[in-house]
């Protein structure tokens, strides 16, 4: 089984940003969209850089 890689997502409105880990595969249409608590806006979905990798892996 695979596991799952942690992903972020960042609003390119504010700059808001969170870190999500999806706890299987199975992941439903709407763990890949993502609404900004602050502004509303779409969130877009990143890799995690360098740092944060060796924290959520
Ligand atoms: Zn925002």
């Amino acid at each position: 089984m695979i596991r799952p890689k942690a992903f972020k997502y960042k609003c390119p409105n504010c700059g808001y940003s969170k870190i999500v880990k999806p706890k299987s595969d199975a992941l439903t249409p709407l763990d890949f969209i993502s609404i900004c608590p602050k502004c509303n806006n779409q969130m877009e979905r990143k890799e995690l850089n360098a740092v944060e990798k060796i924290f959520w892996r």
